[in-house]
């Protein structure tokens, strides 16, 4: 598999629009690794996993054609991840779109999806959109043409079913796990044994909140959760692993999130970045 890191931001991106404090005013100063967009991944050449707010900006940086992609796989229904408004464009008379997608997802996430209006106020439904709706339920693995997908709850935005990830094809699998803080027991009984090639783990608080375990991680339960996911064996001893999803309440710049995580044996994500595995 291929996985191409889109975006390695929290909810405001970095440099926030308009924020005054210094990890931005520093990332806005040095550019490269440390401007964020708001996190996705683009798996193989046929699968968006989030949709989110910067989905323009994305598609035309990494040179995604839209028109190729088969799937989109939704973590969650927060506004970072999942961006309905640029997904109305796909109906008649705004776009020439004769191509289906199918969307997985939580039932809260599907109906979020639905509630937003187009522009003239109309609700669209998922048929004007071209958009078939697959349900997600925690622990269910569900397969579409050879790609698996199998949703484990996150600790994270309660009563929104809010899932991570192990995602396969021929044989390989990857581990999504942001948004989340440390998961829940019945997620880490899903998860041992499971042999992952390469994880993408949540990392929103860096260094300032570096023990935090709820809702989001900080650098600290990085460490622990990568761990602990050795240890259960649901990766493979020689996975590669990197820290994503960083917000820049966070406080910590490119520079010093590789200065923690690099010997620790843990990559820091980038806008970018590409991992085969
Ligand atoms: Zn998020
Ligand atoms: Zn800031
Ligand atoms: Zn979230």
């Amino acid at each position: 598999m291929k996985i191409t890191v889109l975006g390695s931001a929290a909810a405001e991106a970095i440099p926030a629009l308009c924020c005054e404090c210094a990890t931005c005013a520093t990332a806005r100063q040095r550019g490269g690794k440390d401007v964020r967009r708001r996190t996705s991944y683009w798996i193989d050449e046929d699968t968006l996993v989030d949709f989110g707010p910067d989905a323009f900006w994305q598609t035309t940086a990494f040179g995604i054609d839209l028109r190729r992609i088969d799937r989109i796989v939704f973590t969650h229904r927060h506004f970072d991840h999942l961006n309905p408004m640029e997904l109305t464009w796909r109906r008649g008379g705004f776009s020439r779109v004769t191509k289906s997608i199918d969307v997985f997802a939580s039932r809260p996430t599907l109906t979020r999806l639905v509630a937003i209006p187009s522009t003239d106020g109309a609700i669209v439904s998922l048929d004007e959109l071209k958009i078939a709706p697959h349900e997600l339920r925690a622990g269910v693995a569900v397969e579409s043409d050879g790609f698996g997908i199998l949703p484990l709850a996150a600790n994270h935005d309660p009563g929104g079913s809010p899932f991570i990830f192990v995602l396969s094809r021929g044989g390989r699998k990857v581990l999504i796990c942001n948004d989340t803080g440390d998961p829940p027991e019945a997620t880490w009984q899903c998860l041992a044994g499971q042999g992952i090639d390469a994880a993408f783990i949540d990392s929103t608080m860096g260094l300032a909140h570096a023990d935090c375990a709820s809702g989001h991680m900080g650098v600290n339960a990085v460490v622990k959760a990568r761990d602990r996911l050795l240890a259960c064996g649901a990766l493979k001893p020689d996975a590669q692993v990197f820290a994503n999803h960083f917000s820049h309440n966070g406080h910590a710049l490119h520079a010093d999130l590789e200065a923690f995580f690099a010997p620790k044996g843990i990559g820091v994500g980038y806008d970018g970045l590409v991992v085969s595995c």
